[in-house]
């Protein structure tokens, strides 16, 4: 066999100077590409547990209980070490350990979002048309409405009874539960509907869910195939129609997160954005033990719709545990935020060679390149993000070289091309410093999504080593 070649000069000046931008799978160990593949095995159970907000917390606080995590009372003095959660009505949690430092010298925020875009049912939702039984549906979130129709649909949620008890719901998840759709029109008679934008061709009103066909019994009474619904529900939950006026109920792709590709290199499932960066955050929290400065990892709700509402990123319930924190340790919240540091966790595109000219390759994430930082998302000319300082790319940086973690960077697409934004803003509003970093996905707000284990792991390893470094 011949003897290693020697590099050319110019071949060690590249390595050098440029930056490397090789597949990660060719950069990873065969030992730590097996982390990852274990990994993900727990993180595709997750999304089949945690499809809807409520089921991650329920899921986040399983899990934090067990690593010794405790309600958090504001009235108790805490000391380095100590692990504690708040629960925000049930829909965003958030788990801090207590530094060494506390929050003298800020604390270390890592921010990600457990609900994903879905099929929220109206608070009148149920009808019925020429003997079918429907949902009226109202979209949350950004979603490309023509991809819903025909997809199996699982309903989630509780409904809150007037006697202060609620009924969690969960149909068509089990292989012998029923599920339900959206249905579409037949190729055959489509010709007016396919010749139209796709903006009018699928708009918010024909997300009907299908849910029933058979009526009653032999009376002949009016809509009673929607007196038969009812009737179920009634001998199923004990609810009438007026109970769904209180209810948070979710159509979300039935099908279970699965292996993709022969390589079986990446995961297909619903809900990836932003799941696949709120278990990496919740795992992180529960593995580090004693940080130097407080961390506290929030899994937050209402993302998708810009993150208006209690339990969203532009509430004050961070900032106010940021307070009880600081006070705690005779400090100020604003003093503590000022000397914050925060990786707020969420997703980029991936390129797709499919739709290559929505990227602009030297500056987009690739699946199998790690976590991808992006230092703004926004639109245009930058409105609607925060723009991480070349002071802060430069300490995350030097944290993950660091520890050997796999990144890379990318804008959300080109330039005038849409844009999209996450919840860096707002924590950057509250004046700390903040840069989202998060998984590259494919098919991002579809029914199914794609990401590469490798990457899912390579940022959990991100938000670990900057939890503890
Ligand atoms: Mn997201
Ligand atoms: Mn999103």
């Amino acid at each position: 066999m011949s003897e290693t070649k020697e590099k050319s000069q110019a071949a060690l000046l590249k390595e050098k100077l440029f930056v490397n931008r090789k597949n990660g799978c060719r950069k990873v160990s065969a030992e730590e590409m097996k982390k990852a593949d274990e990994f993900c095995e727990e993180y595709k159970n997750f999304l089949d547990h945690a499809k809807v907000e409520r089921e991650a917390v329920i899921y986040a606080l399983d899990a934090a209980k067990i690593a010794g995590f405790t309600e958090y009372d504001p009235a108790k003095t805490y000391k380095a070490g100590d692990k504690v959660y708040v629960n925000n009505r049930g829909k965003a949690v958030m788990l801090a350990v207590i530094g060494k430092n506390g929050t003298h010298n800020g604390v270390r925020l890592g921010i990600a979002h457990i609900d994903s875009p879905r099929l929220d049912l109206k608070p009148n939702p149920l009808y019925e048309n020429k003997d079918l039984a429907l949902f009226k549906t109202h979209y949350y979130g950004g979603i490309k409405k023509y991809q819903w129709p025909t997809v199996p649909l699982a309903l989630h949620g509780v409904v809150a009874l007037k006697d202060g008890s609620s009924i969690n719901i969960e149909i068509g998840e089990d292989e012998s539960d029923p599920c339900f759709c959206v249905t579409d029109l037949l190729p055959h008679l489509a010709v007016e509907q396919m010749s139209q934008v796709m903006t009018k061709a699928f708009n918010g009103e024909h997300l009907n869910v299908l849910v029933g066909s058979r009526p009653f019994n032999e009376d002949e009474e009016s809509e009673s195939v929607k007196l038969n619904i009812l009737n179920i529900l009634f001998e199923k939950y004990g609810i009438v129609e007026e109970d769904f006026l209180s209810a948070d109920l979710q159509m979300v792709p039935a099908f279970k997160a699965r292996d993709l590709g022969f390589d079986r290199s990446m995961i297909g499932a619903y809900g990836h954005d932003d799941k696949v960066c709120a278990y990496p955050a919740l795992m992180a929290a529960i593995d580090t033990d004693m940080p130097e400065s407080t961390i506290i990892t929030v899994l937050t709700d209402r993302e998708e719709i810009g993150s208006d509402g209690n339990t969203g990123m532009k509430s004050t319930y961070l900032i106010d545990f940021v307070a009880d924190l600081a006070e705690s340790d005779g400090e100020k919240a604003r003093h503590v935020m000022a000397k914050s540091t925060c990786l707020s966790a969420d997703v980029n595109a991936a390129y797709d060679p499919t739709y290559a000219s929505a990227f602009e390759a030297n500056n987009s994430s690739f699946i199998n390149c790690g976590a991808v930082i992006t230092k703004y998302t926004g639109s245009g000319g930058k409105y609607s993000t925060s723009d991480a300082s070349a002071e802060y790319m430069a300490k995350i940086r030097q944290v993950l070289d660091n520890a050997g973690v796999l990144w890379q960077t990318g804008e959300l697409g080109k330039v005038d091309g849409g844009g999209g934004g996450t919840i860096a803003k707002f924590v950057a509003n509250l004046n700390a410093d903040v840069v989202d970093l998060g998984v590259p996905v494919l098919s991002m707000h579809a029914p199914m999504e794609v990401v590469s284990k490798l990457d899912v792991y390579m940022t959990y390893r991100a938000l670990y080593e900057f939890y503890t470094a």
